[in-house]
């Protein structure tokens, strides 16, 4: 058997996106769950589209997601370069093009932007699209010669045939046929001497032994002319799958106005990289069961191709920040401890014992940037109306709060011990002597230590990170309040 070969073949473009990712993570996934070798390609022959500083967010990113490729630009494997640019310049592209002449699967266009621009168009996929009429295929051997050594501007196009029709197969899309009249003679060569992605993918992906060619279903219009391609040259063509569309919640393309499809934009959000691409890799994929939470291993051990969906798929960020709630409350303390700190130390400062304060929010979060909002009366009770004492489940109201509030607190400046624990027995054994329930005291409590509904602890946990003195504070502020 063959092994598997992979590639995440990336034009160095800008970020990588949600859909970036979601290729890369399947053509990895793809490899490692067959025992196969995963490669990067950068696929740099766009030159008017090359952004400075992308090949470095696509190492970055898949250094951080964990998509470890056992070759590429850095990591020779035996079938370099790795870079479309530095193919180019070993002359490979252009070998391959005068193949194809010479077999008539293509031929020299000197055809200038005056003439093109006078060619018809048609409009396929939403785009219009000039259809070349085959004006230099009639050229002769000697013409071609004359007008090369001349020095006039060529590009090599392929000679796709008028008629019969070609077929190909995807596994996801099954068996595709098209007329071959729809196929127009793409260029293969550019006038700059690169190749298009069109001819290089094709070249690159059989030299460089890829067994298996994932990539956005946008390609899928294109591929019978890669398949062409491939029959030419007498190559075996590789499996391919097509991924669905990934839609924004509107199922609307997903876009950069939508915000959060970058990767590194989604790290800058708060979220962690396990649940990013946990996520993503349900963006078309689910296994047999409904199991949704998997590490990258246990992805790797899932991972069926021939389970992904053709329907296309949502990106929705409130699933994902469920998850990243699953990941914070499955995370080990003293880890989840480290990453929070930065976002603690930002909404308090020092002072206090985050350390607690962290074990506080832990589970209570799906993204970091939720850690202020938690936590911030910790360093200012918030201004906040005495509605709040009354909830009708602990049976407490303003009456009730200041009687418990007046009763309490002598007993608070007297205590010392300001340990969770030690507060807790000392409020204990109030409750049980005035015979109520504990509600009926906590909540007038924890309403006046924090000025909040909600809050990551109880009463006597947040008294114990306030301290004695600020705890006192704010029950005699509550006092006041409730006297009105
Ligand atoms: N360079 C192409 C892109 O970034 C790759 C498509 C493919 O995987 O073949 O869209």
């Amino acid at each position: 058997m063959t092994k598997i070969r992979t590639r995440y073949a990336p034009s160095p473009t800008g970020k990588m996106h949600v859909g970036n990712l979601r290729s890369a993570l399947y053509e990895f996934l793809i490899a490692k769950h067959a025992g196969g070798d995963f490669m990067l390609r950068i696929e740099d022959t766009d030159q008017e589209r090359f952004v400075e500083g992308a090949t470095e967010i696509i190492y970055r990113t898949l250094e951080k997601a964990g998509l470890k490729h056992d070759e590429g630009p850095d990591k020779d494997g035996g079938y370099g370069p790795y870079i479309q640019s530095e193919r180019m310049k070993t002359g490979i592209y252009m070998k391959y093009a005068k193949e194809l002449i010479d077999k008539g699967e293509a031929y020299y266009c000197f055809c200038d932007k005056e003439r093109l621009a006078g060619l018809k168009t048609e409009i396929v996929e939403g785009k219009e699209i000039m259809v070349y009429d085959k004006h230099c295929l009639s050229l002769s051997r000697e013409e071609v010669e004359e007008k090369l050594k001349a020095g006039v501007p060529f590009v090599i196009r392929q000679n796709n045939p008028t008629e019969g029709s070609t077929t190909f197969h995807d596994e996801l899309y099954g068996d595709i046929t098209v007329n071959n009249s729809e196929l127009d003679d793409m260029i293969l060569i550019k006038s700059d001497g690169y190749p298009t992605y069109n001819f290089a993918n094709v070249v690159d992906d059989h030299t460089m032994n890829i067994t298996h060619v994932v990539r956005g279903n946008e390609y899928l219009s294109s591929s019978p002319k890669y398949v062409r391609l491939y029959e030419a040259f007498g190559w075996e063509v590789p499996v391919y799958v097509h991924l669905p569309l990934i839609t924004d919640e509107n199922h609307k393309k997903l876009s950069k106005r939508s915000g959060h499809s970058s990767f590194e934009d989604l790290i800058e959000q708060g979220f962690l990289t396990e649940a990013i691409v946990n996520y993503i890799a349900l963006l078309g994929w689910s296994p047999e069961d409904n199991r949704e939470i998997f590490s990258l291993d246990e992805l790797i051990k899932e991972f069926d191709y021939h389970r992904i969906s053709k329907s296309p798929a949502v990106f929705d960020i409130v699933k994902l920040k469920w998850m990243n709630g699953e990941y914070f409350k499955a995370m080990e303390e003293e880890v989840f401890y480290n990453m929070a700190k930065p976002y603690l130390l930002k909404a308090l400062g020092d002072g206090f014992d985050l350390r607690k304060i962290a074990a506080m929010v832990k589970t209570r979060i799906e993204i970091f940037p939720d850690i202020a909002e938690q936590v911030d009366f910790f360093k200012e009770l918030p201004e906040y109306d005495i509605q709040m004492y009354t909830h009708k489940k602990m049976k407490t109201d303003a009456a009730s709060s200041l009687e418990v509030l007046k009763e309490v607190l002598p007993i608070l400046e007297e205590q010392e011990d300001y340990s969770n624990d030690a507060l807790y027995q000392r409020l204990l054994a109030y409750v049980e002597q005035k015979g109520c329930k504990n509600g009926y005291v906590m909540w007038p409590i924890r309403t006046a230590v924090s000025g909040k509904q909600m809050t990551p602890a109880g009463a006597t946990e947040i008294m114990e990170i306030l301290g004695k003195e600020e705890s006192l504070k704010r029950l005699r502020i509550g006092i006041e309040k409730l006297q009105g």
